[in-house]
């Protein structure tokens, strides 16, 4: 059996996706700004799929910019409003402890460029707060950038809110919904979204290729210079067939999000209920108030690695933290965030199932797990050391 449980990190391409994308290559394979019909036919892919995608998040097709994933869409809204702040002489940035590298990289680089940020404590339950957000608001804020929903333990976060908050008090608000897009329901206007950044290969589409949402008025920055594309915002010669791919990939997820949700989120409480069972383990961040597909769990007594190598022994392919972080030895930030100590964190697993998971795939992941922790812990000093009671159990 091999069960593909790592759908945070990619996903399979859908159908869809395949075949909207098999044209641009094969026939409709000209440059979108070259005036002759072949050209404008890929003109045409692209601004059709600009529409489709806007409309799955209540945007405008003018908001919407074609990017190389959600790293660059990432990179490209928050250098924008770093700009526009610094125009106006607020250089203070809220985001979080756990987001994305994306984010937390390009913040990192802002300090060094002389901006101020405050990165909010998330608490035990995987969530940001409201009012803590609000509090750390200051008069030269000219941004907060929260997730939408986390990579490594799937909360969601009360976006919403923080967007209304960020209304108030004149600030604009973007969000990392990469997780999100395709996978809960997202409303740029209802949700008081200014910005937002979202990924193909994260919702059955192509690598390579993302968006990036950008309210009406909101003056982006350039990350490449060159030709006009992308109304001057992004140049370089449109991945056509990717954008194609991408729409095709995010219309069937939007068709289907509530009956996929539905299943995903049955076989995930199954999955929380029945891992829940081993002994001295914890279920990171909120039961409830987490994507559909995602378990992420904290085993006291065992390494992370060791857990992914005898899962894939079984056919199972999870993953420990985010796909970035492994191949470190560090512990996921995420983790570290919500207060996990390192010698837990070490002992995660993230499992982040498929729409196309079966009852009987998911009962051999509990019971894979269970037997692969037991049979770790058996000859594993630190959990002999627990059980002896020289060292506590944390878990
Ligand atoms: C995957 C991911 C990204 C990066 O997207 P790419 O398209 O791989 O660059 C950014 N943020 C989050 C939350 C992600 O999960």
């Amino acid at each position: 059996m091999i069960i593909y449980a790592d759908n945070a990190a990619t996903t399979k391409m859908s159908r869809a996706a395949i075949e909207a994308m098999l044209p641009c290559m094969e026939e409709q394979y000209g440059n979108p700004s070259s005036l002759y019909s072949l050209g404008q036919q890929a003109k045409e892919i692209l601004e059709k799929a600009r529409e489709e995608i806007a409309a799955v998040i209540g945007a405008s097709p003018k908001e919407i910019i074609f990017t190389s994933g959600g790293s660059e869409a990432d990179n490209q809204a928050i250098r924008s409003a770093a700009e526009i702040g610094r125009r106006n002489g607020k250089m203070h940035i809220i985001s979080t402890a756990f987001e994305h590298h994306a984010v937390l990289h390009t913040l990192e680089k802002l300090e060094r460029e002389g901006f101020s940020v405050t990165l909010l404590d998330v608490h035990e339950d995987g969530l940001v707060r409201v009012e803590e957000v609000e509090d750390a608001i200051r008069e030269d804020t000219c941004l907060v950038t929260v997730m939408t929903a986390n990579n490594e333990i799937g909360t969601i976060q009360p976006i919403r809110e923080i967007g209304a908050a960020c209304r108030r008090r004149g600030v604009l608000f973007h969000t990392d919904a990469v997780q999100a897009v395709g996978h809960i329901s997202l409303d740029v206007t209802n949700d008081n979204i200014d910005m937002l950044s979202a990924s193909a290969h994260k919702f059955h589409g192509p690598k390579g290729v993302g968006f990036l949402y950008a309210r009406k008025g909101i003056r982006l920055s350039n990350l490449i210079e060159g030709g006009a594309q992308e109304r001057g915002k992004r140049a370089g010669t449109e991945n056509v067939a990717g954008v194609a791919g991408m729409a095709a990939a995010l219309k069937e997820a939007a068709a289907h999000r509530e009956e996929n949700a539905a299943h995903l989120t049955a076989v995930r409480d199954r999955l929380i209920e029945g891992l829940g069972q081993i002994p001295h383990c914890a279920l990171n961040g909120d039961a409830k108030r987490r994507l559909p597909g995602n378990v992420s769990f904290c085993f006291e007594g065992i390494e992370g690695e060791s857990l992914l190598l005898l899962l894939d022994d079984k056919g199972i392919q999870a993953s420990s933290g985010s796909a970035c972080t492994s191949g470190s030895l560090d512990p996921s930030h995420v983790l570290l965030a919500i207060g996990r100590v390192h010698d837990v964190a070490h002992g995660s697993l993230r499992l982040t199932i498929g729409e196309d998971i079966t009852e009987e795939e998911t009962d051999y992941i509990i019971r894979s797990v269970t037997e692969v922790v037991a049979y770790l812990r058996s000859f594993s000093p630190v959990w002999r050391d627990l059980c002896a009671g020289k060292t506590k159990f944390i878990l």
